[in-house]
């Protein structure tokens, strides 16, 4: 399943991060993910129960799914077009081009980090 490879690459970013920062634990990791990005969010969800517990750093992770609304604009006249629309533009006529939507990105993470007093 492809889920659990995109999770895995996902994890190695946030315990670098962690590790970076001399985090002690993740609380939570936020990700956004396009319509278009062809990711399930309940498999996607599921791999990263399993995945976090193989660092006792993300063992206790929460994840967090944003979803992200599609955007299309036309590569003439650069306007954006929202969803729901025909599938060329309204002044041009051009075919429209998906320029949102189709990604999966690390929006935020929370850290435990220690104080150093
Ligand atoms: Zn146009």
């Amino acid at each position: 399943m492809h889920e659990y490879s995109l999770v895995q690459s996902l994890l190695e970013r946030v315990l670098e991060q962690a590790r970076a920062h001399d985090a002690t634990a993740v609380h939570s990791v936020t990700v956004r993910i396009g319509p278009a990005a062809g990711v399930e969010p309940d498999l996607f969800a599921t791999a990263f129960e399993h995945c976090r517990q193989r660092s006792r750093v993300s063992a206790e992770a929460e994840l967090i799914i944003l979803s992200e609304n599609e955007r299309w604009s036309c590569p003439m006249c650069q306007s954006e077009i929202g969803r729901g629309h025909q599938l060329s533009c309204p002044s041009c006529d051009w075919p429209l081009r998906l320029t949102a939507g189709d990604a999966l990105s690390l929006e935020r993470m929370e850290l435990e980090v220690p104080n150093h007093v």
